[in-house]
């Protein structure tokens, strides 16, 4: 997110008002929700979700702006680099029991 963008976001959390964006933000989760259930029935294509993805991304900012984006990028740092652990020793497992599936799938 650039200045410019996180700009805006400000703009609007003051605009509209923290409960107003809050409850907005659980509207778009709620269409990204439906789009992407609609997409198992092929009644949603990749545009519907990009932009139910879009609304929620900006949502997502705003909510990471009303409730403090360092407390949540610390948060994200130690979720992904648990994340990392686990597809770490995913891989180990994976290559002790059957090293041949491994190699194969891993180039297909
Ligand atoms: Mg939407």
């Amino acid at each position: 997110m650039n200045d410019s963008q996180k700009s805006t976001l400000i703009h609007a959390i003051n605009h509209f008002g923290v409960d107003h964006q809050i409850d907005k933000a659980i509207e778009e989760l709620g269409e990204l929700i439906t789009a992407l259930s609609r997409r198992r029935l092929d009644r949603s294509n990749r545009q519907d979700i990009a932009e139910e993805i879009a609304d929620v991304l900006i949502m997502a900012n705003q909510l990471r702006i009303i409730y403090g984006g360092e407390m949540v990028d610390d948060i994200i740092d130690q979720k992904l680099l648990r994340l990392r652990k686990y597809i770490n020793s995913d891989i180990d497992r994976v290559m002790r029991l059957n090293p041949e599936v491994y190699h194969r799938n891993k180039t297909d």
